[in-house]
C-alpha cells in the first residue's frame, strides 16, 4: 500500500481564497479584522513564525500589527500593552509568540489576553471549553490537524487515534479534539514504555514530538492515518518531521509531508480564528454569546 498524501499546502491555499470573502462582508460593515502579534525579544525562529503569520494576514486581508519588544522588557510592560489591545477595538486577535524570556511567567501573559481576541486558543478560557467541547478558539496546529483529517472522509469516532506529544500547544487539545469526535485515544510522551505497542493498533497517528525518525514502519498498523506535526532542521539544513516519511507511507493509506502538511494549516488556522474573531465583533458571527 502506497499511502496517499494529505496536501496541507492546497488546503491552506484554498481555504485562504474563501477567507477573501469573509473579508469583504466585513468590510460591508466597516470591520477591517485586525491581528496583534507581540514577540519579545530576538530568537530567530520566533522571528520566522511572525513574519509567516503576518504575510498570512497581508495575503488575506487582515490588518496585521507587529509588537516586537526587546528581550529585557519587564512582564508589567508586556501586561501593559495587553492590556492597551484588549481594549482596542481595531485588533480582534491578540498573539503572543511563545517562547517568552524566562523572567516573564507565561501564564500570567496568556491569562491576560481577553478571551475575545484569544486567537491562539492558550487562555485557559478556551482550554476549558476544549475540555468540555465548546471551545470558541480552538489551537491552530491540532485545528488545522483536524481540518486535514477531514479530507481524508475517514470518520475518527470509534476507531484507535495515538497522539504522541503532550504538549499544552498541541498533544493534549489535539487528544482532547479526537476525544470530542468520539475516538478511543491514546497520549504517549517522553516516559512512555514500549511506544510501539501504542502505535501499532492505531488508525489515526498524529506525531508532535520533535523527533526525527521517531515513527518507523515497523511501528505503524497497516492502512494508518499518520499526520506528522514535527518540524525538524537537519544539520544539512533539511527541514524534517517526525515520521520516517519513505519508508511509512509504504504501509499508511494517509499521510502528511513536512513540509507541505501541518505547517501551512497551523497559520491558516490562525487567519480563521481571527476572522471568526471579528465577525463575533460585528455580532454576526457564530458563538457570539460563548461568552455571557
Ligand atoms: P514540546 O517539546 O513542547 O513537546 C514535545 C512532546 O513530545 C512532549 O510531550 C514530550 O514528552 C514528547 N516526546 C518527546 N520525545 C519523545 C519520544 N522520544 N517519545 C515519545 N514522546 C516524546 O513540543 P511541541 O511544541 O508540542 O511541538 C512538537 C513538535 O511539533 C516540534 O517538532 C515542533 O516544532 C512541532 N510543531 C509544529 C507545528 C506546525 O505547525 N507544524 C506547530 C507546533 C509545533
Amino acid at each position: 500500500m502506497t499511502a496517499r498524501i494529505i496536501d496541507g499546502k492546497a488546503l491552506a491555499k484554498k481555504l485562504r481564497e474563501s477567507y477573501k470573502q469573509r473579508v469583504s462582508r466585513l468590510a460591508e460593515n466597516n470591520v477591517t479584522p485586525g491581528l496583534a502579534v507581540i514577540l519579545v525579544g530576538e530568537n530567530p525562529a520566533s522571528q520566522v513564525y511572525v513574519r509567516n503569520k503576518i504575510k498570512a494576514c497581508e495575503e488575506c486581508g487582515v490588518l496585521s500589527r507587529e509588537h516586537v519588544l526587546p528581550a529585557d522588557v519587564s512582564q508589567t510592560e508586556v501586561l501593559a500593552l495587553i492590556s492597551r489591545l484588549n481594549e482596542d477595538p481595531t485588533i480582534h486577535g491578540i498573539l503572543v509568540q511563545l517562547p517568552l524570556p524566562a523572567h516573564i511567567d507565561n501564564r500570567a501573559v496568556l491569562e491576560a489576553i481577553s478571551v475575545h481576541k484569544d486567537v491562539d486558543g492558550f487562555h485557559l478560557y478556551n482550554v476549558g471549553g476544549l475540555v468540555v467541547g465548546n471551545t470558541v478558539f480552538p489551537p491552530c496546529t491540532p485545528y488545522g490537524v483536524q481540518l486535514l483529517l477531514e479530507t481524508t472522509g475517514i470518520d475518527v469516532a470509534g476507531k484507535n487515534a495515538c497522539v504522541i506529544g503532550a504538549s499544552n500547544i498541541v498533544g493534549k487539545p489535539m487528544a482532547l479534539m479526537l476525544l470530542q469526535k468520539e475516538a478511543t485515544v491514546t497520549i504517549c510522551h517522553i516516559k512512555t514504555q514500549e511506544l510501539a505497542q501504542h502505535t501499532i493498533i492505531a488508525d489515526i497517528l498524529v506525531v508532535a514530538a520533535g523527533k526525527p525518525n521517531l515513527i518507523v514502519p515497523q511501528m505503524v498498523k497497516t492502512g494508518a492515518v499518520v499526520i506528522d506535526v514535527g518540524i525538524n532542521r537537519l544539520p544539512d539544513g533539511r527541514v524534517v518531521g517526525d515520521v520516517d516519511f519513505e519508508g511509512v507511507r509504504e504501509k499508511a493509506s494517509w499521510i502528511t509531508p513536512v513540509p507541505g502538511g501541518v505547517g501551512p494549516m497551523t497559520v491558516t488556522m490562525l487567519i480563521e480564528n481571527t476572522l471568526r474573531s471579528a465577525e463575533m465583533f460585528q455580532g454576526k458571527g457564530e458563538g457570539i454569546n460563548s461568552f455571557e
